[in-house]
């Protein structure tokens, strides 16, 4: 494979939704304006160039597909892997954008429409191609990694006390493993073997009824853990491998992932009204934050990413995790979540900021 930093692919985009019915309500004016037909977004005296703009008089949300999604899909079946980020505080619209929770609303995110393409593809190319496809759905929440399709794990929404500070206990966390060739692995984490689309998006709602959620003063379900879906495409060439009499092991056989990550509120602790064990998450959420925005900037450091030891993957979970489609010839999208209300300004800005610098 080639891994050469010229193949080096990090996109980032900015996603600014409609001012909710409550922030009209309260009189929230809008503190974003996009400069019409650029990528670029003015806020006070602050500027910021962005790869797209979608939403708040940028592009239409509806493109957002093609131009973020499509290239990563084509890559999948061209073996290489990707990542699609979205990047936010609660309540600015990345489970909206990702689509992360099918039952949420009638809203289709990217997730969707990833999946239908995907079987769409596989359809066109089964003739010549054989095709299998594992999901895995795991969470992170204080730097542990929790199997979300594992159906042994005991249902929160079921069991819980009430009390989000005791939550339920469940199977041993799943290990994060090293190899000697410097691949990352999960030992113990659940891949279901799909092969329809609704069996896929099953695995999405299984998996979103187990994810963490408890009250903060931000939003009544905010999500205080990064949610990882993987898509896991194997594809072996038909003819070539009867041809040759092998054993698909060459360039017949293909094995790619898709990760869409769906990343807690990137909101600060102290205006979550967090204390104790919320706190204590919020700490925890930041350093996933953070190792991520240092990674994906240092990938776009020249210097720094031909040198790969200087890419701090190591410093969190959700980095190491992704180390494998972070960098390299794989894609990266992030989309970088914010609400327009002025009353949000001061998240606004530290959004926009880490977005810039990832860029
Ligand atoms: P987050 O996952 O970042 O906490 P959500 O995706 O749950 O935020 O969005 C918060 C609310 O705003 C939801 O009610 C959602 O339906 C709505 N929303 C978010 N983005 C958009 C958008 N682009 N257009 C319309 N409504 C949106
Ligand atoms: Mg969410």
């Amino acid at each position: 494979m080639d891994n050469s930093p010229e193949n080096c692919n990090v996109k980032v985009a900015l996603h600014i939704r409609p001012l909710s019915r409550q922030e009209r309500q309260n009189g929230g004016k809008e503190c974003l304006d996009v400069v019409p037909g650029t990528a670029q977004v003015l806020m006070d005296t602050h500027s910021f160039i962005f790869d797209h703009i979608y939403g708040g008089g940028g592009s239409p949300s509806v493109n957002m597909f093609e131009e973020c999604a499509i290239p990563l899909l084509d890559a999948l079946f061209q073996g290489y892997n990707g990542t699609v980020i979205a990047y936010g505080q609660t309540g600015s619209g990345k489970t909206y954008t990702m689509g992360t929770n099918p039952k949420e609303s009638s809203h289709r995110g990217l997730m969707f429409q990833i999946m239908q393409t995907i079987f769409n593809k596989i359809e066109t190319l089964k003739h010549e191609t054989e095709f299998q496809l594992h999901v895995s759905f795991i969470e992170i929440l204080n730097e542990e990694v929790r199997d979300l399709l594992d159906s042994a794990v005991l249902d929160r929404a079921e069991s819980t006390d009430g009390n989000p500070d005791n939550p339920v206990p469940c199977k041993p966390p799943v290990q994060v493993r090293k190899a000697t060739d410097g691949a990352v692995s999960l030992s113990g984490s659940t891949e279901v073997c799909v092969t329809t689309q609704k069996e896929m998006i099953g695995c999405l709602e299984q998996g979103c009824l187990k994810r963490s959620v408890a009250s903060t003063n931000m939003n009544s379900q905010s999500s205080r853990s990064h949610a990882i879906y993987t898509i896991i495409l194997e594809q072996k060439d038909k003819s070539k491998g009867e041809e040759n009499g092998n054993d698909y092991m060459g360039e017949e056989y293909r094995c790619a992932k898709l990760h869409l990550v769906d990343l807690a509120g990137a909101e600060r602790a102290k205006r979550a009204g967090s204390e104790g064990v919320r706190l204590k998450e919020g700490i925890q959420i930041n350093k996933g934050l953070l190792a991520l925005g240092n990674v994906i900037s240092a990938l776009g450091d020249d210097k720094k990413r031909k040198e790969a030891q200087h890419i701090p993957y190591r410093d969190s979970k959700l980095t190491r995790l992704l180390q494998a489609s972070l960098g390299g010839n794989c894609k990266t999208v992030m989309i970088a979540c914010v609400s327009p209300a002025d009353y949000n300004a001061e998240e606004t800005l530290n959004t926009l900021k880490y977005a810039n610098r990832a860029r």
